[in-house]
């Protein structure tokens, strides 16, 4: 009997677009659910990047591109690096893919094999550990509760490094946790990874302008480590370009070239009208960006509050993306119909089912006490949500 190999049996699906779909399910028999599960803007596309889609359409932009992207792309992105970071890069060490999700993987498979260590402060997004997996790599979990805002000390980092550690992934803000680290926390994480110069640092920058605390820093602006670092970076969220898919890396050299030689063998260049779309989000006008961040902040101001009115929820003020993830914890181990709530997952799935509100249970991200809420949704979508999310919870024996 053919079966899927071991690389792939070991491979969990994506947390989040699986509760996405489940609640897709629901409403197509009808039901009346609001979807704060999977993390993209509720924007459109804005009207000057689609402009100019259209445009590369009727100027036949439907050519395969160079792998790494069209070298105009490649230097506005390169220019984007210089206005909002302070950071000077090539086009040379720029490699646009299918999303920052590919963009990840890319590395991940680019310099990890087996044996080799990845760390991966939890939470962390669902997918750097599948990917870990995938370039038959460890993930080395290290955790940071709601206690310590969901960010790693100095401290914690030094101890989870061995002479096997070939990568750290940090994504500031973070999905799913909404921390922000600020420039000092990056430069005490950037004076331990100093002192180690064979680990790469992965710093995944793609909620870069969606950040509630005035700039955002990047862990490439420390120059003792500049040279080991990969930027992720992307147009989904800052433009609300998800579907697009067009995402980057800003890399070393020789991490580029190995990103170019793997995409060369398995999807080329992305899409070329994206990236044409993705050149006008980078070089025209940024208010946009404004406008929707201006949204977000409101929304997170909003989501504090209605969640902090929630009895047994712990709640923090996370300070960048666009979620929530309050500790559960309280409600772990109750039940309902005499069916008993095992994880943050099976709360979910509650929520999902008897309250019409779908989330994400931690556990995908490795933070099973909490819950992830997206407030990429209409305010009054949001209201509406914790309400039930409340009278849901309410009803738990
Ligand atoms: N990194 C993080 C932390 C994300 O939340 C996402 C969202 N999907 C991605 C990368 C991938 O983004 P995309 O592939 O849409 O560019
Ligand atoms: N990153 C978003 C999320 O975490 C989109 C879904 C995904 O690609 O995982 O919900």
């Amino acid at each position: 009997m053919p079966q899927v190999s071991e690389r792939l049996a070991a491979l969990s699906p994506s947390e989040t677009l699986a509760m996405s779909q489940k609640s897709d399910e629901l409403k197509a028999q009808g039901i009346d659910v609001i979807n704060l599960s999977v993390g993209e803007p509720d924007f459109f596309t804005p009207d000057l990047i689609k402009a100019a889609a259209k445009k590369a359409i009727d100027e036949n932009f439907s050519f395969y591109s160079p792998v790494p992207g069209y070298l105009s792309l490649r230097k506005a992105i390169a220019n984007k690096l210089k206005r909002d970071n302070g950071l000077d890069y090539s086009p040379a060490q720029i490699v646009c893919s299918n999303g920052a999700k590919q963009a990840v993987c890319n590395v991940l498979l680019s310099i990890v094999g087996a044996g080799d260590e990845v760390i991966v402060p939890a939470p962390y997004w669902v997918s750097y550990v599948e990917m870990v997996k995938l370039a038959e790599g460890t993930n080395v979990i290290v955790t940071a509760g709601i206690d310590q805002n969901f960010k790693i000390t100095p401290q914690q980092l030094e101890a989870a490094i061995t002479s096997k550690t070939k990568a750290l992934i940090l994504c500031s803000p973070s999905n799913p946790s909404g921390s922000v680290y600020s420039h000092d926390e990056l430069q005490g994480l950037a004076e331990i990874l100093a002192k180690y110069p064979n680990i790469t640092v992965i710093s995944d920058e793609i909620y870069e302008h969606i950040n509630y605390i005035g700039k955002h820093a990047s862990i490439a602006q420390f120059e003792a480590i500049r040279d080991r670092v990969v930027i992720v970076n992307g147009v989904s969220k800052a433009y609300a370009m998800t579907g697009w898919r067009l995402g980057w890396i800003a890399a070393p050299q020789w991490i580029a070239a190995a990103c170019i030689k793997l995409q060369g063998q398995y999807t080329s260049g992305p899409n070329s009208i994206a990236q044409k779309a993705a050149e006008a989000a980078y070089t025209g006008s940024q208010e946009c960006v404004e406008t929707m961040r201006q949204a977000f902040e409101r929304r997170r101001n909003l989501m504090i509050d209605l969640a902090s009115g929630i009895p047994g929820l712990k709640v923090n003020h996370p300070e960048g993306a666009f979620y929530l993830f309050p500790d559960c914890s309280a409600y772990i181990g109750r039940s309902y119909k005499g069916k008993r709530i095992e994880h943050s997952a099976d709360l979910a799935m509650y929520l999902l089912e008897e309250g019409h509100v779908a989330a994400v249970g931690g556990l995908a991200f490795g933070a099973p006490d909490c819950i992830r809420f997206s407030y990429a949704a209409a305010d009054e979508q949001l209201i509406e949500a914790m309400e039930r999310v409340k009278a849901a919870l309410a009803r738990l024996d």
